[in-house]
């Protein structure tokens, strides 16, 4: 059952998310930013993975905003290639990089759950749920956002393509912005080739969407075929949960 909203709340009451989208749907991520920016200020965050073409968010975000909160949630199972392309971004661009760590210990975390082959997952909801949504809405809870960046596209799932460009979310109790929301893959590459900006180290070899390293969570996938097949390939699995209003339920 979805968690009730309480619409009376000055938070949800200040803007109305149906004109606001309409409004939205035709103008351009960085106006969207700019609104975004004047509105809720030190009260912004984005989120990014810093996976295959995570740099065009957040040029476009920082650009407006450069000191703006940006939160890696750190499985323990990440690429190395992702945290060193992490650290090359923000050294490099001067990010203002938050990493909020999962509680568990990686290989600890395996030994327990019966994860007997390290890479890969039996149980891709629990762990997920442990080390991907338990982070993530510690992370929420502690830095309290008015406003949540994120890069999701309409064209990545059925369940984002229901998203809209702002929208109340009840679980993080912020308002969740989605610039990119209707841009396409060939939109952003073009961006990023325009602003010179890079890609993910993995991405020349087939990983356009990067999460977590087991074979189950990422792999690559051939040319112009769905960009979100690689993650858990051959699953029901479409979200690691972030996304959802009911993450841990995933
Ligand atoms: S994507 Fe895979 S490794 Fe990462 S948290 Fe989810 S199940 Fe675990």
């Amino acid at each position: 059952m979805s968690p009730s909203i309480d619409t009376s709340s000055p938070a949800i009451a200040r803007f109305d998310p149906e004109s606001l989208s309409q409004r939205f749907a035709a103008m351009a991520p960085s106006d969207i930013i700019r609104w975004a920016v004047d509105t809720f200020g030190d009260g912004l965050l984005m989120t990014s993975s810093f996976g295959a073409e995570s740099m065009c968010l957040i040029h476009l975000l920082t650009r407006a905003k450069p000191n703006v909160r940006i939160v890696l949630v750190n499985t323990g199972y990440l690429f190395p290639q992702t945290l060193i392309f992490m650290e090359e971004m923000r050294r490099r661009y001067g990010l203002n990089v938050m990493e909020y760590h999962s509680q568990h210990d990686p290989l600890v975390y395996l030994t327990v759950h019966g994860e007997t082959d390290p890479r890969m997952r039996r149980d891709v909801d629990a762990c997920c749920r442990d080390n991907k949504n338990e982070v993530f809405d510690r992370a929420m809870r502690e830095l309290a956002p008015a406003a949540w960046v994120r890069g999701v596209r309409a064209d990545q799932s059925a369940i984002r393509s229901r998203m809209k460009v702002v929208q109340w979310n009840t679980r993080v109790n912020a308002w969740a912005i989605s610039p990119l929301l209707n841009w396409d893959h060939r939109r952003i590459f073009d961006y990023m080739k325009h602003h010179n900006l890079p890609f993910h180290p993995l991405w020349p070899q087939g990983y356009v969407s990067i999460g977590c390293n087991p074979e189950t969570c990422t792999s690559p996938v051939a040319a112009d075929s769905d960009p979100r097949g690689g993650r858990w390939g051959g699953m029901d699995k479409k979200e690691c949960g972030i996304h959802l209003d009911q993450g841990a339920g995933i």
